[in-house]
């Protein structure tokens, strides 16, 4: 198979393809041209690129293929939620979801094909890890979301979110790579303050980002902020316990200067308690932050379920008279499995296990 072989053209960077075309006897301009066609404009072959010659274009085909996503299967919720099941170049399948609201349509992306945190309220968190997606992996899932947006709201995109399955500081370097593309003109020009990345709360890479001087927000899935709980319900507690999150969320905003926003689910009968609830507006006065009161998904029959809203009026007056701002919301997309938590390529499951 010669295919195979040959190497993904969007692998290399701008310089990479600079040297490609003068160790070919071509223009160095050549290469910026030709990234447009595959970033910008997201072309899958190399015969729509109408600014390049014949020659070159085959000289292209000769050395590289274009690997690209392939939107395998959309559902649409009644309330507009879109969710895509993205076949890779392997076959292996993530989810994206595009959610409408009033101001915004927002994507919601995945970083990884599964998941290895094992927060135990989280239907990703069953897939088990297999593999990081490639930087150009995740900008096509937003190129695909930015499309729909054209296609069936005639509104542009205007946030990410990197909120779908997976863990984003494990995969670290292929999401700035991809978030790099998606805000460079050669790319998609987004704004970086219009990007969202969410994390399970892996310390050391929340001083790394802020060492980087990132200029996306920053969201962290809290949940609890007593150890014990929240260890019971996110094993990554264990290395990472909230004192430690606290001092590295400083870090981040002593050098960024950026709030940080907290996403917290409310269960019955395991956070949904007065002390919880003192111990999260304690957790919220260590930087300046928002918490956005998620609704639970289920996805099984297990031990979880929504706490009464009661507890979660509860949870809105003690952060409030505190002065801190909390938001909750209402959960989108649950009927096509594609809310918080639920991304597990159901639909897909069987083609995902004869892998
Ligand atoms: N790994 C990253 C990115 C995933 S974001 C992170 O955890 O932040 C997905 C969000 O949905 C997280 O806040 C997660 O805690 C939350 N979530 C997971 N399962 C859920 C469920 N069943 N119901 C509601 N929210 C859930």
């Amino acid at each position: 198979m010669e295919e195979v072989q040959k190497k993904d053209v969007r692998k290399l960077s701008l310089p990479e393809l600079e040297e490609f075309f003068l160790a070919h006897g071509d223009k160095k301009f050549r290469a910026k041209q030709v990234y447009e066609w595959l970033w910008n404009k997201s072309l899958k072959n190399f015969d729509e690129m109408s600014n390049i010659s014949l020659s070159t274009r085959e000289l292209l085909k000769t050395h590289f293929v274009i690997n690209h996503i392939q939107v395998d299967l959309m559902q649409h919720s009644t309330d507009g939620t879109i969710k895509n099941a993205v076949k890779l170049f392997d076959q292996k399948i993530v989810e994206s979801v595009l959610i409408p609201t009033s101001k915004r349509i927002t994507a919601c992306v995945s970083s990884q094909v599964g998941c290895s945190l094992d927060c135990n309220f989280c239907a990703t968190a069953r897939l088990k890890r297999m593999r990081n997606l490639n930087p150009d992996e995740i900008y096509d899932q937003v190129v695909a979301i930015k499309e729909e947006a054209e296609t069936y709201f005639q509104r542009p995109l205007t946030n990410i979110v990197f909120m779908g399955m997976g863990e984003p500081l494990l995969n670290y370097a292929n999401v700035i790579e991809a978030i790099d593309k998606i805000t460079s003109p050669e790319g998609l020009g987004m704004a970086a303050r219009r990007i969202t990345l969410s994390t399970v709360g892996i310390t050391k890479m929340i001083r790394k980002m802020a060492d980087d001087g990132v200029k996306f927000n920053l969201a962290v899935s809290l949940h609890s902020a007593i150890n014990e709980t929240r260890s019971r319900l996110m094993p990554i507690n264990d290395t990472n316990p909230v004192e430690e999150l606290g001092e590295a969320l400083k870090y981040w905003y002593d050098k960024t200067k950026r709030q940080v926003t907290y996403e917290y689910v409310i269960w019955n009968g395991i956070n949904d308690d007065e002390r919880h609830a003192r111990a999260l507006a304690k957790f919220c006065k260590i930087i300046p932050s928002k918490v956005n009161i998620i609704q639970y998904n289920p996805i099984d029959e297990g031990e979880f379920r929504q706490a009464k809203p009661e507890a979660v009026e509860m949870y809105v007056r003690i952060l409030e008279n505190q002065g801190i701002v909390a938001k909750v919301r209402r959960s989108r997309g649950q009927d096509i499995d594609a809310a918080c938590g639920q991304l597990a390529n159901k639909n897909e499951v069987a083609q995902l296990t004869e892998l």
